[in-house]
């Protein structure tokens, strides 16, 4: 299992889109929220969009690996998201934010962890702003988020740095590929 975690804006998501071309048998967690969707974001494949009553059902339920609030939303990953990839022996990413990245971290210290940096935290801002989907006020709460998590980068296994996006998806792709080999290693001896 993979965590790609980092602050909102680095580039997360398009960096995983581009490693899942390069390692397609990789699956990607659908996570659950209790944000509202943006435009063209579709329940089920982008997140599952719940209501906070529902989001506390699941938890009260334990149906969570992890789970977070961030920018005044909630956040979380499903246990069955997991496990019936993980039974199946189909290795899976989760794309989220640090604080439930500690979380999978202290739970599943097998997961392989890394940390997408910026460049800096102007290219930071300057890519919230530019993909226009957050307003003024979200854009400056997120970076003001970012400069915390941006101190515990060093916490995790990897931290791969988001400057060319060919080159940082390129370094992903090398370091999944090369815990996937070693996995494939373990599984034959034993
Ligand atoms: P957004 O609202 O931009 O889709 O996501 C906000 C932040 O929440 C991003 O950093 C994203 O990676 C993170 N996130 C998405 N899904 C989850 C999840 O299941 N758990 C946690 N802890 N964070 C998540």
């Amino acid at each position: 299992m993979f965590v790609i975690t980092g602050p909102s804006g680095v580039g997360k998501g398009t960096l995983i889109r581009g490693l899942r071309e390069r390692i397609p048998e990789l699956e990607l967690s659908t996570s659950a929220t209790t944000r509202p969707p943006r435009p063209g974001e579709r329940d089920g494949v982008d997140y599952y969009f719940l209501s906070d009553a529902q989001f506390d059902r699941l938890l009260a339920q334990g149906a969570f690996i992890e789970h977070a609030t961030y920018s005044g939303n909630r956040y979380g990953t499903l246990r069955s998201e997991l496990e019936r990839r993980l039974e199946r022996g189909v290795p899976v990413v989760l794309e989220i934010e640090v604080q439930g990245a500690r979380q999978v971290r202290e739970t599943m210290p097998d997961a392989q962890t890394v940390f997408i940096a910026p460049p800096s935290q102007e290219a930071l801002r300057a890519r919230l702003i530019g993909r226009g989907t957050d307003a003024a006020a979200q854009v400056d709460e997120r970076l003001r988020t970012a400069a915390r998590e941006l101190e515990s980068s060093a916490e995790f296994g990897h931290v791969v740095v988001n400057d060319r996006l060919e080159e940082a998806t390129e370094r992903l792709a090398e370091l999944v590929g090369r815990a996937l080999q070693a996995q494939a290693e373990r599984d034959r001896r034993s």
